[in-house]
């Protein structure tokens, strides 16, 4: 038994038992498949994207709110009794839900995704309580009393006005919308968004609009909870704002926790649990104390750190964890051929390709970077060294995108760069490694290897929901894997990142820069922590990088790597430049002895 299989099995298993099922497992069922709707989005949402939101439940009024009034208003009615016969209504109806869901929360979504830490959850909070009481104030959807008469969905003639019959439209859209934000993971749009949560510094220099993916990723999952909404409006018949209070919206966040936020099935897993415990303990409990109440929200909030406490993942991570035992891998997907990828034409050897004019860059009162100046050219290698702390990495972030200097200018392939974002610069060919690795730990080397090529493919989101992203997407992948190879780690390429040691990680940081096709790469402390024939082999990547005409800059502290590797050293103190040369000149500059006089022995060694 493979995991596609018991998938297919359950829903088949559930087809099945549709029929038979007793009226009350049937509307439980129902609402599972709802709030898993819900949950699904906030899944891509938070735990794939990493924003957190309390509002969703108002996404839900949207989408009910919207059909209600489409079907109910006699204004509507009026408008449209001309074109329109009673059953559309309900389409017309989920049309406006989508629309005006889409265009709130676009609105919404960029401004409160500006936001960082603990402000965006404040946030959803407060646009989530605000559209509660705009539900409630609005006359025309009957204030805080509702809107009834809703009428039920007529799907090709056949009326949906049975909890059983509308059951299987609602699942039937659920696993559907499983599937396609599965492929969407499995996807080249997928590896962007999950590298949001990693690290949005990383994503921007692997030329991810990180912004409009968050944005895009928020309308997603606001968009499903309007679907569900849709469907809640023609189950109940009726609407109030009740359920779509700021309550239930830290609810569906809570199914996503005990779920497994990082996992699609979590959402169902989780909306099954608590739908199935609010209703049993809402009978067992007033019976208990002997009293009426909203008793179950404090067994929630216990249940809740307990879970967390025990898994901090959610619980589906750790069925799979348990079921993997007994189920075998899923063969892999049929190979697909792959479609051209798209090539960069590197610039001729010794042209300059990054230039850094009179770079200053000040925090607070520190100097980090004083007036540097220098330039990398197509086919070389050029060593940036200093002692700790003489602002290294702060330049590799000045010329790389990532941070702006206070003064200077940065030029890439001839274009001015100042104040643009480091995707551009990904844009124009440059790519590099972080000092501190930045890697999807528990997704595979080839995975975020596989990253590094985001540019160079095109897949819009509904492409790969579709599996119609497959030859490009073969495509990436065996450019990922051949990087992966020529740096030496083939054997590990389907492992998980995380399991590598750190000088591995490295090398992995490497790989995924270097399937970006990069014209320029900078390398922050590439060879910390390999071992000594790592380091050979890196140098060997490195020099056959440079014969085919890539400007690359490193910053080191090996000397002897860097004295047998670098063509120019540029040797920063304090911020400031005091030595630039080839490493015979360096090395006997007095400056520089004196700036790693009892700082470095291996300058000291290396030079002797
Ligand atoms: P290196 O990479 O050469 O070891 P860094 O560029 O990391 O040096 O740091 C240079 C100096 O700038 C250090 O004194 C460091 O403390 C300071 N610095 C770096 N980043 C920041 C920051 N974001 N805010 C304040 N000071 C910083
Ligand atoms: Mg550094």
């Amino acid at each position: 038994m493979t995991r596609r299989r018991l998938t297919v099995l359950f829903v088949a298993a559930l087809a099945l038992a549709w029929g038979w099922l007793p009226d009350y497992s049937i509307t439980l069922l129902n609402y599972i498949g709802l709030y898993a709707l819900v949950a699904a989005g906030l899944v891509m949402l938070t735990g794939v994207g990493g924003m957190t939101s309390f509002g969703q439940a108002a996404f839900v009024g949207i989408g009910a709110y919207a059909t209600a009034w489409v079907c109910t208003s006699p204004a509507v009615a009026d408008t449209l009794g001309g074109f329109a016969v009673p059953v559309l209504l309900p389409w017309f109806g989920l049309l406006l839900g989508l629309l005006l869901t889409f265009a709130v929360a676009w609105v919404l979504g960029s401004i409160t995704l500006k936001l960082s830490g603990h402000y965006l959850p404040l946030g959803t909070i407060a646009w989530g309580l605000s559209l509660y009481y705009l539900f409630g104030n609005i006359e025309a959807l009957g204030g805080y009393t509702g809107i009834a008469g809703v009428p039920p969905l007529v799907v090709a003639g056949v009326s949906l006005a049975s909890p059983r019959g509308l059951g299987l439209v609602i699942w039937a859209a659920l696993l559907l919308s499983l599937w396609a934000l599965h492929n969407l993971l499995d996807s080249r749009e997928g590896r962007a968004l999950r590298a949001l949560k990693t690290s949005r510094v990383m994503a921007e220099s692997m030329g991810v609009d990180s912004g409009r993916y968050r944005v895009k990723v928020f309308v997603l999952a606001a968009l499903m909870a309007a679907v569900s909404g849709w469907f809640y409006a023609h189950l109940q018949r009726f609407v109030n704002p009740t359920p779509f209070n700021l309550h239930i919206g830290i609810e569906f966040l809570f199914m996503v926790v005990v779920g497994g936020a990082g996992h699609l099935w979590g959402a169902v897993l989780g909306a099954a649990l608590i739908t199935l415990l609010k209703a049993q303990l809402q009978d067992v409990l007033p019976k208990l104390l002997g009293a009426t109440g909203n008793f179950e929200g404090i067994v929630f909030g216990l249940l809740m750190l307990f879970v967390l406490q025990r898994f901090a993942d959610g619980l589906w991570p750790a069925l799979a964890r348990l079921a993997q035992r007994f189920l075998k891998p899923d063969s892999p997907p049929n190979p697909v051929a792959a479609a051209p990828l798209a090539q960069r034409a590197l610039p001729p050897v010794g042209e300059v390709v990054l230039e850094a004019r009179v770079v200053t860059k000040r925090f607070g009162g520190l100097i980090a970077n004083n007036a540097v100046t220098m330039a990398v050219k197509a086919g070389e290698v050029h060593a940036l060294i200093g002692p700790n702390g003489a602002g290294k990495s702060t330049f590799f972030n000045m010329i790389s995108g990532v941070d702006d200097p206070t003064s200077g200018d940065v030029i890439l392939m001839g274009q001015a760069m100042n104040g643009k974002p480091a995707r551009d610069f990904a844009l124009l060919g440059l790519s590099r490694t972080f000092q501190h690795v930045r890697l999807l730990g528990h997704r595979s080397v080839l995975e975020n290897v596989a990253l590094g090529t985001h540019r160079r493919g095109h897949s819009g989101w509904l492409a790969s929901m579709l599996r119609l992203d497959r030859a490009q997407e073969a495509a990436l992948r065996h450019e990922a894997r051949r990087q992966i190879e020529r740096c030496g780690l083939a054997a590990h390429a389907d492992a998980p990142a995380a399991s590598l040691a750190l000088g591995q990680q490295r090398v992995i940081e490497i790989a995924r820069a270097l399937a970006s096709q990069p014209a320029v790469l900078l390398l922050d402390e590439p060879a910390a922590g390999l071992r000594h024939l790592e380091k050979r082999a890196l140098a060997t990547l490195l020099k056959q990088l440079r014969a085919e005409g890539v400007g690359i800059l490193v910053v080191e502290h090996d000397m002897e790597f860097v004295m047998n590797l670098a063509d120019r050293i540029t040797v920063l103190e304090f911020g400031s430049v005091i030595a630039t040369g080839t490493p015979a000149e360096v090395q006997v500059n007095p400056l520089v002895l004196d700036a790693y006089l009892g700082g470095s022995d291996d300058f000291e060694e290396a030079a002797a």
